[in-house]
C-alpha cells in the first residue's frame, strides 16, 4: 500500500512544495505540490530529481570515530560516539573556557534542528560561538533589512510578482538559482507585455530571456549605480514626498550626496552609458517595482551598503509596504530564513532579539531557564576559521554543509581545520571534502526522514511530514545536538536533561513558537497541526490570526527601528578590496549553474543533473582570451594570490571584458583543481562579516599539460573516478545521463604518464572482467588510447590519451545511448571520415526530455525559428520550463 506525504523542496530558498508517494520504506515518486502557494506543483529541473539523493552510495548510516586524520575511521554504537566526543568537549571547556568551542551549521537545517543547537551553545555551554553558512549567504541582507527597518523583515512576498509592473532584478540569476521564482517573472511579463525587466549583471545570463534592459555594470559598482538612479529619481521628480516627511528619517545625507554625484563620471566608473541609468531610474519611479537580489549585494566586502543603496530607492520612491513593490531579497538555502528566526548565527539572538541588548538576553534566558546568555559577540565563519588557525577554537562541531569547499581562501580554511583537536561532522554523507577532515562523524536523517518547518524567501513556514524510516542509524540533527546536550552535561557535572527533553519535533516547533511571542516574528499561533489544516502559512501569525492572509511587513509605515520610522542609510561607494594590477589583471566572480546546488553533495550524486553543465569552465570574453592566448575548450590555468585552478575555457560575449566567471560548485573530490574559493580573497562586509565571493583579483593563462586524456566507464562510478583523479594536476569526474549513465573523467597533468599509471587506470577501467579490448597507439604524437567492449557489442569502457579528445565526445553519445558498436570498432580509436563521428547531442539542455544543445541547434537551422515551434519539434522546454530561458537565448543567437 502506498501513501502520500507532503515536503518541501530541501535546495533553494524558493520553498516549493512536494508531494512523496511512498510504500512505507521507500519513495516511489515525487511531484509539486499543486496546492501549495509557492509553486502550484511546479519543480524545477533539481527539485524533480531530488528523491534520487535520498538513498545514495554515500549515505552516512553509522556513527564513526577516529583517533587522529590518519586513522581510519571505526564504526561505533551511538552511545560510545557521544560520551566519547562530549568528554572531549567538555575537556577542552574546562581547560580553555567555553569560547575555545564552536558550532558551524546549517541554512539547510530545519528549524527545530536550528533552535536546539543555538540554544545548546548560547544558553548551556555559555559562547555565541555559533555561525552559520548563511553568514556566506544572507547576513548582508539581515544587515540591510535591520537597519532600515530595524528588524530582519522582508517585507514583500511573492503575490508581488504579479501586482509588480517593474521587476529590478539585480545581483541574481534567478533563472538558475531561483527557477520557480523566475517561471512566475516569465508569467507576469507574458500576461503584461508593457512590465519593464531591468537586470543589472556583469554577464548576460538566463535571466536576460525576459530583460527590457540589461545594465552590465562592472564588478563591485552596485552603490554607485544605485545613488546614480537616486540622482535621476530627485531630478526628475519621482520622489513621494510626503512618505518621506511621514514615515522616514535621514533624507537629507543621502540626497545632497545623490543630488551632488556627477552622472557621467558614475556611468564611467559603472562601465555603463548615462542613458541606460536614466532609462533604469525612470522605469524604476514610473511603475511598482519589485526590486528582487541575491548573492550579488550580498557577497561582498560591502554588501550591507549595497543592499542598503538599494533599499533607499524603494525609501524615496515611497515604494515600501504596498502592493506589487519593495525590496525582496530571494533566500539561497531552504531554510536560511528559519535560522534567522531563532537567532542561529554568533551575531543575534531568538525571535529577532539583539544580543547587545541586556533586556533581550534576559529573555532569553529566562525562557530557557539559565542565568544569562552570553553578551561578548561570537565568531562569525570567517572569524571561526581564523580561530581555528590561531588555535584559541580548538573543537568545532559542523552540521549539513562542506565549509571545505564553500569558504573563501579554501585552502587556508582546511589547513585551519587540520589544526583543531576535535572536528566532529553530523551528515547525511560521507564522505565530502569536510568529513574527509573529522574526527568523528554523526549520521544524520536526510529531508526525506525528517518532520520538521523549513521557512522560504516570504517568510512561508510549511511543515515537512517524515516521508521513509531513517537510513541506518541517523538521527534528526535536533536529536543528535539534544542527545549531546545531555551527555555534555553529565561531563560537565550539569543536569540538562530537562532543557532537552524533548520527544519529538512538534516539541521544539512549540518551545520555539512560544520564544517569538510579541515580537515582530510572532508565531505563537501556529503550530503543526495549524500548519497540517491552514497549509503553509507567512510569519507574522499570531495566536487568533485567520489563516491564508497575503502578508506584507510594514503596511502602516511603522517599522522596529527606534522611531517607528524607515532609516535612509548614506552610504558611500567603495571599490573592491582586492582591486586588479598588472600581475592580476583580471576579476574573478563565481556563481551558480543551473542544475548543480551548493557544493554538490547531494546533487552532484544525481547523473540526472550532471547532464547539462558536467564540468567546470572559465568563462572569459573573446577580448581577453585573445590577450592571454587562450583557445576556447582549451585548459586554463587561474590563479590568484592564494592558489591555483585549472579548467577549459568557455569563451563567450556574454561577459564583461575584463571579468571571468567561474561556478562554485565543485570541491577537490569532483575536480581535483577545480575549488574555485581557493582563489577567493577573505575580505567581509565590516557589518554583516559576509565574505567577498564576487571579485577576485586574477591571472589566467594556458595550462601547458604533458597531456590531456579522457576515461569513459559505462554506469556510476563517481567514487572511482574519485580515486583515479588524485594523483593528476587536473581532473574531473562527472556522471551524466538519464538510462545510461556514464562516468566520465577528464585528466591532465604536468608529467608525463608512466607505464604503471597507464597500468593502474587500465585496471581500474576494467574492473577485473574480460572484455574485448581495442587498443591504438602512436608513441609519436603522445597518443595511447584503448576502448573496451562488452559481448552485447557495447562500449563498457574508453581510455582517450592524447590528440583532440573533444574527438571522445562521440564514443560518449555512443555509451549513453547503449550502441551496439558493431562495424564501427575499426574507427572507435582513430576517428576517420568513414563513420560520422561528429557529437550529436552536445550538452543536454533539456534534462526532463533529454534534449542537446546540438539537436536543438539542427532544429532551428531546419526551420523551428521560435520557441513554440521548437517545442513542438523537439519537445525541449515542455517539462519543467528550467531550460526555456537558455533556449531563448539559443534562437536570439541565430
Ligand atoms: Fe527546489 Fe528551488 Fe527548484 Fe523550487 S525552485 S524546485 S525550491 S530548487
Amino acid at each position: 500500500m502506498t501513501t502520500t506525504v507532503n515536503s518541501v523542496c530541501s535546495y533553494c530558498g524558493t520553498g516549493c512544495g512536494i508531494v512523496l508517494e511512498t510504500d512505507g520504506e521507500k519513495i516511489i515518486s515525487l511531484i509539486g505540490d499543486t496546492k501549495h502557494p509557492t509553486n502550484q506543483g511546479k519543480l524545477c529541473s533539481k527539485g524533480r530529481e531530488l528523491h534520487k539523493t535520498v538513498d545514495t552510495k554515500d549515505r552516512l548510516l553509522v556513527p564513526q570515530l577516529r583517533t587522529s586524520l590518519d586513522a581510519p575511521f571505526a564504526p561505533v554504537d551511538w552511545d560510545s560516539a557521544l560520551s566519547h566526543t562530549a568528554k572531549k568537549f567538555a575537556d577542552i571547556i574546562q581547560e580553555h573556557g567555553p569560547d575555545a568551542v564552536a558550532f558551524y551549521v546549517s541554512g539547510q537545517l530545519l528549524t527545530e534542528d536550528y533552535y536546539v543547537f543555538n540554544k545548546l551553545m548560547k544558553g548551556f555551554i555559555g559562547s555565541n560561538n555559533i555561525d552559520t553558512n548563511s553568514r556566506l549567504c544572507m547576513s548582508s541582507a539581515v544587515m540591510g533589512y535591520k537597519r532600515a527597518f530595524g528588524a530582519d523583515g522582508p517585507p514583500t512576498c511573492y503575490d508581488d510578482i504579479e501586482k509588480a509592473s517593474c521587476f529590478f532584478i539585480t545581483g541574481a540569476n534567478p533563472a538558475y538559482a531561483h527557477p520557480i521564482v523566475f517561471r512566475r517573472l516569465e508569467a507576469a511579463k507574458e500576461a503584461n507585455p508593457n512590465l519593464k525587466v531591468i537586470v543589472v549583471d556583469p554577464r548576460r545570463t538566463d535571466t536576460c530571456s525576459i530583460a527590457d534592459l540589461h545594465l552590465p555594470l562592472k564588478a563591485g559598482t552596485d552603490v554607485l549605480l544605485y545613488q546614480a538612479m537616486l540622482h535621476v529619481l530627485l531630478q526628475e521628480g519621482f520622489a513621494d514626498e510626503d512618505y518621506m516627511a511621514k514615515h522616514t528619517t535621514g533624507f537629507a545625507e543621502v540626497r545632497d550626496k545623490a543630488l551632488n554625484l556627477n552622472l557621467g563620471e558614475a556611468a564611467e566608473t559603472c562601465g555603463l552609458t548615462p542613458e541606460d541609468i536614466i532609462q533604469a531610474a525612470r522605469w524604476f519611479g514610473e511603475n511598482k517595482t519589485l526590486s528582487l537580489w541575491t548573492m550579488g549585494l550580498n557577497q561582498s566586502s560591502s554588501g550591507t551598503d549595497k543592499n542598503n543603496a538599494l533599499i533607499n530607492l524603494h525609501l524615496a520612491t515611497g515604494q515600501v509596504g504596498k502592493e506589487g513593490c519593495g525590496p525582496f531579497s530571494l533566500t539561497g538555502q531552504p531554510n536560511a530564513m528559519g535560522g534567522r528566526e531563532v537567532g542561529g548565527m554568533a551575531t543575534m539572538l531568538a525571535a529577532h532579539r539583539d544580543y547587545t541588548n541586556p533586556k533581550h538576553r534576559q529573555e532569553v534566558a529566562d525562557y530557557w531557564g539559565v542565568d544569562s546568555v552570553p553578551e561578548k559577540p561570537g565568531l562569525t565563519a570567517t572569524e571561526l576559521f581564523s580561530a581555528l588557525e590561531a588555535g584559541t577554537v580548538k573543537a568545532v562541531w559542523i552540521a549539513c554543509t562542506n565549509p571545505i569547499v564553500s569558504m573563501p581562501d579554501a585552502k587556508r580554511a582546511e589547513a585551519a581545520l587540520r589544526k583543531a583537536e576535535l572536528v566532529m561532522v553530523s551528515d547525511a554523507y560521507h564522505p565530502t571534502d569536510t568529513t574527509k577532515l573529522a574526527h568523528v562523524l554523526f549520521p544524520a536523517s536526510g529531508w526525506a526522514e525528517k518532520e520538521g518547518t523549513i521557512t522560504n524567501t516570504e517568510r512561508r513556514i510549511t511543515h515537512l511530514q517524515q516521508a521513509i524510516p531513517k537510513a541506518g542509524l541517523s538521527r534528526d540533527d535536533w536529536k543528535i545536538a539534544a542527545d549531546f546536550a545531555v551527555a555534555l552535561g553529565q561531563q560537565l557535572g550539569q543536569d540538562w536533561s530537562q532543557a532537552f527533553a524533548y520527544q519529538t519535533a512538534s516539541d521544539v516547533f512549540d518551545e520555539h513558537c512560544g520564544l517569538t511571542a510579541g515580537k515582530d516574528i510572532d508565531i505563537t499561533g501556529l503550530s503543526y497541526a495549524a500548519l497540517d489544516e491552514f497549509g503553509p502559512q507567512q510569519w507574522p501569525f499570531k495566536k487568533g490570526d485567520k489563516p491564508n492572509q497575503i502578508k506584507r511587513l510594514y503596511t502602516n509605515h511603522v517599522y522596529e527601528t527606534h522611531d517607528k520610522k524607515a532609516h535612509f542609510v548614506d552610504v558611500d561607494y567603495i571599490p573592491v578590496a582586492e582591486p586588479t594590477d598588472d600581475t592580476y589583471p583580471l576579476s574573478l566572480t563565481t556563481g551558480r549553474i543551473r542544475d548543480q546546488w551548493h557544493t554538490m553533495t547531494k546533487s552532484g550524486a544525481v547523473p540526472q543533473l550532471m547532464q547539462h553543465i558536467p564540468m567546470p569552465t572559465v568563462q572569459i570574453h573573446p577580448d581577453d582570451a585573445q590577450m592571454y592566448g587562450i583557445e576556447d575548450e582549451a585548459l586554463v590555468l587561474i590563479s590568484s594570490r592564494r592558489g591555483e585552478v585549472i579548467a577549459p575555457a568557455q569563451i563567450s560575449k556574454d561577459i564583461r571584458q575584463g571579468l571571468v566567471f567561474f561556478p562554485m560548485h565543485w570541491g577537490k573530490m569532483m575536480a581535483r583543481a577545480g575549488r574555485i574559493n581557493t582563489l577567493m580573497k577573505t575580505s567581509v562586509d565590516p557589518l554583516s562579516k559576509e565574505p567577498e565571493f564576487k571579485h577576485s583579483a586574477v591571472n589566467v593563462l594556458p595550462f601547458k599539460a604533458a597531456w590531456h586524456g579522457m576515461l569513459l566507464m559505462a554506469g556510476q562510478y563517481v567514487d572511482l573516478g574519485q580515486q583515479m583523479i588524485e594523483p593528476y594536476t587536473y581532473g574531473v569526474v562527472a556522471c551524466a545521463g538519464q538510462n545510461f549513465p556514464v562516468t566520465s573523467i577528464d585528466l591532465a597533468c604536468t608529467q608525463p604518464l608512466q607505464d604503471e599509471q597507464y597500468k593502474r587506470l587500465d585496471y581500474m577501467l576494467e574492473q577485473g572482467q574480460a572484455f574485448e579490448v581495442l587498443t591504438y597507439s602512436d608513441k609519436r604524437h603522445g597518443i595511447h588510447r584503448k576502448a573496451w567492449i562488452n559481448s552485447d557489442g557495447h562500449l563498457v569502457a574508453v581510455r582517450w590519451v592524447g590528440g583532440d579528445i573533444s574527438e571522445a565526445k562521440w564514443l560518449r553519445t555512443l555509451m549513453l545511448e547503449g550502441t551496439d558498436v558493431g562495424d564501427m570498432r575499426p574507427f572507435l580509436l582513430a576517428p576517420s571520415s568513414v563513420v560520422n563521428t561528429t557529437d550529436t547531442k552536445g550538452n543536454i539542455i533539456c534534462a526532463c526530455h533529454n534534449v542537446g544543445e546540438i539537436e536543438i541547434k539542427e532544429a532551428m537551422a531546419s526551420g523551428c525559428g521560435d520557441l513554440e515551434t521548437l517545442k513542438t519539434c523537439t519537445k525541449a522546454g515542455t517539462g519543467c520550463g528550467s531550460c526555456v530561458p537558455e533556449i531563448k537565448r539559443l534562437l536570439a543567437e541565430i
